[in-house]
């Protein structure tokens, strides 16, 4: 019919919707990979649609540090048992930084985010309570707090060393200045090993 808008197949619409809702994609990105997964061979994408429900269905959280795991404890918990350093991080990729840059061999805690009340994450929300937790009952001597430099990492961090009172446990903090946050697992590993050797007390 004429003038009517040429539409895209409803499951083709799908799945550039599903890929723009990943962070950093726009739609038209979004809608260049759908084109280019479909152009390639149907095993290809079908692997690629195998490979995310495998994930999903065997990677879990370690019920120690709450990094994404195949099994439980992780195999850092598991090598690291005695270890008395944790280094507090936000999120599970956190972590490949400083097991790239093979600086630290202590333990590491995954908060799940950092308080921000505009986007409704309270206390509750955080693993806050399992790492007082394991601080107390493993007997933590340092914790490394590398939470980033925002407003939000800041709140968390006084809130977590409230709750740290009268624990006798050091709290140092990864050097300011440096790039961190959620971009914390793009640092190359010199500014990595960099920030951690001049680490300071909270
Ligand atoms: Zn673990």
């Amino acid at each position: 019919m004429v003038g009517e808008a040429v539409v895209e197949p409803p499951s083709l619409e799908k799945l550039i919707s599903e890929f723009a809702a990943l962070p950093g994609i726009g739609h038209k990105t979004a809608r260049r990979l759908a084109y280019f997964v479909l152009s390639k061979s149907k095993d290809r994408a079908l692997s690629l649609s195998q490979s995310i429900v495998d994930a999903c269905e065997k990677v879990k959280h370690c019920s120690l540090c709450h990094s994404f795991a195949e099994e439980d404890p992780c195999p850092i918990c598991r090598s690291r048992t005695g270890a008395k350093t944790i280094c507090l991080v936000e999120k599970s990729s956190d972590i490949l930084p400083f097991e790239n840059a093979g600086i630290y061999k202590g333990l590491y805690f995954v908060l799940g985010g950092v308080l921000s009340p505009l986007d409704g994450i309270g206390p509750e929300n955080l693993h806050i309570s399992q790492l007082v937790e394991r601080i107390k009952s493993e007997k933590i001597e340092e914790v490394i707090f590398a939470l980033g430099s925002s407003p939000e990492a800041d709140s968390t961090v006084l809130l977590i060393d409230k709750l740290l009172a009268g624990v006798p446990v050091k709290r140092s903090s990864l050097a300011r200045g440096i790039p961190m946050g959620s971009e914390l697992e793009f640092i190359d590993e010199i500014t990595m090993l960099r920030a951690f050797e001049s680490r300071t007390g909270i």
